[in-house]
């Protein structure tokens, strides 16, 4: 039985970089950036106000104070998106608000709040004192032209977007989004809102993957259920492999009569390239290889699709977009009772961790049991044979959603 390690290397270098392509920064969210881009203007792009006020020179109002205001001649006004080619020279002062570019001369704002306009002749009693550059943002002290903005493989997320959008960028090269065949095996898979017969069951596992699939770019191809029929299986991997950049199947990985997922990768010419991971839920795990693309079969009990979903296949759809960190988010709080695994494979516990950082169990563990998924929004990591005790840390992975 394989490590999760090893697992997770087998099935990561099983995958190579899709081709990139250009999207506007509007439809960017969440994509990962292909290039290392750069800021093709400074940020500011020029000194400009950070208050509203009057653009001064500031030795004129190095004395100003309530008790002793200075007066000035406003020579103009300078509204936001416009520049004035006036000089601002001593003893005058110009109307500014937040934003608009300071005019040559002047090299301080004072905040209206301490301003007084005489309306008889126009001028500006000034009634605190100002030093040089005081309330002027200056060109380039947060962002220069040229600084590297993204990364490739980086996460565009909604600030990366801002600063992406600031700095001029409108479309951007990222990892195409995986086209993902979604194949369910099981003869007793009905879909809703079908009526059962006896003995047969809902399928939940295509539709929670495709869910699962939309948080990491994944475009999901969702096929009919299959019979668990050989020759059912290999005609519906064929068309899945024909049409897809990777395969995700679930059930019939077991070691039942009617498991035909690998006798089908077998029989399409393909190689098996890892089975059962020491893992508990989600040891059947099967990594397949037919003409150079990849197959991950998940095991039908759907904890069992959901864990392996998280370790192996997110990571995988990840590194096909050219993402630099393929692994989930965790996080560490505090246990709510006293966790065991008496097994020798790592245990996924499912877990709700709340916002206080408070780890419970989410509910029944078995892998057929779907009652805690809706409450479970991480797992976490038992050891072989631990015991995590109550009010211990402990290290959470997450689901995104
Ligand atoms: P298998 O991996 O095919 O041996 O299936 C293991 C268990 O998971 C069986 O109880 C199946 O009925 C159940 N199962 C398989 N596929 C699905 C599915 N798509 N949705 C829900 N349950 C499933
Ligand atoms: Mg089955």
């Amino acid at each position: 039985m394989l490590s999760l390690e090893d697992a997770v290397e087998l099935t990561l270098s099983s995958v190579t970089e899709l081709e990139p392509e250009k999207v506007k920064l509007r439809e960017a969210l969440r994509r990962f950036s292909a290039q290392t881009l750069h800021a093709k203007v400074s940020l500011p792009g020029f000194d400009n106000s950070a208050m509203d006020g009057f653009a001064v020179v500031s030795t004129d109002l190095s004395k100003a104070s309530e008790s002793n205001p200075v007066t000035l001649k406003c020579s103009g006004i300078i509204p936001a998106g416009r520049c004035s080619d006036e000089t601002v020279r001593p003893g005058h002062c110009m109307r500014i608000f937040t934003g608009s570019p300071v005019p040559i001369g002047a090299d301080a704002v004072v905040m209206q709040e301490y301003c007084r306009i005489n309306q008889e002749d126009g001028t500006v009693s000034c009634m605190d004192s100002v030093r040089p550059w005081e309330n002027i943002r200056m060109q380039g002290e947060d962002v220069r032209s040229g600084d590297q903005v993204i990364i490739k493989g980086q996460r565009i997320n909604t600030r990366a977007i801002g600063l992406l959008a600031a700095t001029g960028h409108y479309a951007i090269e990222v990892g195409r989004e995986p086209k993902v065949a979604l194949v369910a095996t099981g003869s007793e898979l009905v879909e809703a809102p079908q009526e059962l017969a006896p003995g047969q069951i809902y399928d939940s596992n295509r539709t929670m993957l495709a869910a699962l699939l939309k948080s990491v770019n994944g475009s999901p191809k969702i096929y009919p259920i299959i019979r668990d029929e050989l020759n059912a299986t290999c005609k519906a991997l064929e068309a899945a492999f024909k049409e897809n950049d990777i395969v995700i199947t679930s059930g019939g990985v077991s070691v039942g009569d009617h498991d035909h997922v690998k006798p089908a990768i077998e029989q399409l010419g393909g190689s098996i390239n890892a089975w059962k991971v020491a893992i508990k839920p989600g040891k059947p795990f099967v990594l397949g290889q037919v003409n150079g693309r990849t197959l991950l079969g998940l095991p039908g009990n759907p904890a069992s699709a959901l864990v392996t979903y998280q370790l192996l296949v997110r990571p995988t759809l990840l590194k096909m977009q050219g993402a630099t960190d393929c692994q989930p988010a965790k996080r560490v709080g505090v246990l709510a009772e006293e966790f065991t695994n008496k097994g020798d494979r790592r245990h996924f516990v499912r877990v709700s961790i709340d916002a206080q950082g408070i780890i419970s169990s989410a509910g029944g563990q078995r892998s057929h049991m779907l009652g805690s998924l809706a409450k479970a929004n991480a797992l976490l990591d038992i050891p072989p044979h631990a015991r995590l005790a109550k009010s211990n840390q402990a290290e959470v992975i997450m689901f995104e959603d």
